[in-house]
Parts: C-alpha cells; sequence; structure tokens
C-alpha cells in the first residue's frame, strides 16, 4: 500500500491510497477533482474509490468532477451524509469496513466536528479528516464536547501508539503555537513546533503524524496532563477539553482576523460562530 498526499485549495489534504497488489485506489477526501486526477494519471493507477470523511464542501468538492471521468466509482461516507455527499453510494458506521483490491479498511465513527466524521482505519494508517489533525482537532460544530472528547480520546485514542494518522488539514504549525500556549512547558511541544517550523520553511507536508507524537503534544488528547488540566480551569476532561477547544476558537488567527473586508469583527465576547456562513463553508479549526 502507498499512501500519496496531494495538496488541494489553500491547506487541504486529499489522499491518494494506493492497492498495489492490483493497481486500484481510492481517493480520501477530494477537494478538487483536478489535482486528484493529476496524480492519478501520474501514477497509472485505476481510480475505484472516493472515501469521504464527513460532508464539508471542502472535503467532497472533487467528488462529481470525479464521478465525471471515472462513472461508477463507489463513494463511502458515513450513513446519516447520504444526502450531503455528491454520488453518495455505500453508508458505513462504527464497526464497518470496506475493501479496495487487496486492502480492508476498518471504520471508526466519531462524531463531534459532524455527525457523521468517520474515520478510515488500513494497516496501520488512519485518515481522520478533520477529528484529530496534528496538535489539533476539528472545531465542534454539529456534536457536543463531550462527544467530541470522547471521538478523540476514546474512539481514535483506543488505535495503537504507532498509528500514522493523516489529517485533513495543514494547520500543524499553528495548532502547535497554541499548544504552547496550554502548556508552555512541554519540551515535546517545544521541540516539535522548532521541527516543523523546518519542515514547513522547506516547503514540505507535515503529514502523517503519529498517536504517539499527538499523546505528547496534542493538548486535546492531554485534558488530564497536569499543565492543561490547569488552563481549562479543571473538572472533568471533557470540561477541561471544552474549555481548551473554546480557547482555541478564539486563538490568535481565528476567524476574527480571517474576516472579509467590510464585515464587522463580532464584539468582544460574543459567539464567534453564531451567525454568517454556515458552518459548512467556515475554517474547520484554523
Ligand atoms: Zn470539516
Amino acid at each position: 500500500m502507498r499512501t500519496i498526499p496531494i495538496p488541494c485549495l489553500s491547506d487541504n489534504y486529499a489522499y491518494l491510497i494506493v492497492d498495489e497488489e492490483t493497481g486500484q485506489a481510492g481517493i480520501v477526501d477530494p477537494s478538487e477533482a483536478e489535482p486528484v486526477e493529476r496524480v492519478v494519471q501520474q501514477e497509472g493507477v485505476k481510480l475505484t474509490a472516493i472515501l469521504n470523511t464527513h460532508h464539508h464542501w471542502d472535503h467532497i468538492g472533487g467528488n462529481k468532477g470525479l464521478l465525471a471521468k471515472h462513472p461508477g466509482l463507489s463513494v463511502y461516507g458515513h450513513t446519516s451524509d447520504s444526502g450531503r455527499i455528491d454520488g453518495f453510494t455505500d453508508g458505513l458506521d462504527m464497526g464497518g469496513g470496506l475493501t479496495l483490491g487487496s486492502l480492508k479498511f476498518d471504520v471508526l465513527h466519531n462524531p463531534g466536528h459532524t455527525m457523521g466524521a468517520i474515520t478510515f482505519v488500513v494497516n496501520g494508517c488512519a485518515f481522520t479528516g478533520d477529528t484529530l489533525f496534528a496538535a489539533g482537532c476539528g472545531r465542534v460544530f454539529e456534536g457536543t464536547m463531550e462527544m467530541m472528547y470522547k471521538s478523540l480520546n476514546e474512539v481514535l485514542g483506543g488505535l495503537p501508539d504507532d498509528t500514522k494518522l493523516y489529517f485533513g488539514h495543514e494547520y500543524t504549525e499553528n495548532n502547535l503555537r497554541f499548544a504552547e500556549h496550554v502548556e508552555p512547558d512541554n519540551a515535546d511541544v517545544q521541540q516539535r513546533l522548532a521541527e516543523v517550523r523546518k519542515v514547513r520553511a522547506a516547503g514540505k507536508f507535515t503529514t502523517p503524524s503519529t498517536l504517539a507524537k499527538e499523546r505528547k503534544t496534542n493538548p486535546f488528547l492531554r485534558c488530564e496532563a497536569a499543565g492543561v488540566k490547569a488552563k481549562g480551569g479543571g473538572g472533568s476532561p471533557a470540561q477541561v477539553f471544552g474549555a481548551i477547544r473554546g480557547m482555541k476558537d478564539r486563538f490568535r488567527g481565528t476567524p476574527s482576523r480571517r474576516l472579509r473586508c467590510g464585515v464587522r469583527a463580532p464584539s468582544p465576547g460574543a459567539p464567534l460562530l453564531s451567525s454568517g456562513s454556515p458552518p459548512s463553508r467556515q475554517r474547520s479549526d484554523p
């Protein structure tokens, strides 16, 4: 099995998964058809499936274009997203699976970012969409904080340490700046931030990560660590998670700084996500 990250839009990743035994390939979260099609042609593989981790436009935007070029593609997503994913053919849920050539995928349901968010797991690799990022996690748009906490810490957190994590956006540097803000004394965070800055300065990707790395540096998987707990105001790990997630929504580089010209920034204390464009058009977690 080979996995090829394909940068799309401004900071999304689609992933081409190639089964080298059969030459069949599947694409995870094609934001756009064109860059994906280019890689499919370069690699000389037969695209047979689209694997959508959730329904957001920047993860399914290329479905229609790819279906036009490759009629008959299987399009997988969570059962509840059947009406929200273009070309949807096969509904999946917790514990389900799919086959791509000789590859067998398991499916984990991890609601929170959206209610139908899923992760595809194959050969020690997990494709997490906007649920788990390197050093961060997606915004909680459709579920509850409690739900997202469980999805990250119990569902994805139940995978082995050496699981490779292929995430949906290149947010790693900013996520680590936030991680440093939460845990200024965490040497692993400082070291990773220095490494990531070098990687990004060289124009390279930070994907994939590993679960072991995330357990050391991702504040959303560290809600029981003393520093994170203190920063989050204490309480249960899920409460700490909710507090930290709220803090991240307001962290530098978040929507208040990215509003279009002529759009008034929300007044201090106002909920950032209460109005304006629907969640599907908002940033997943800047
Ligand atoms: Zn999303």
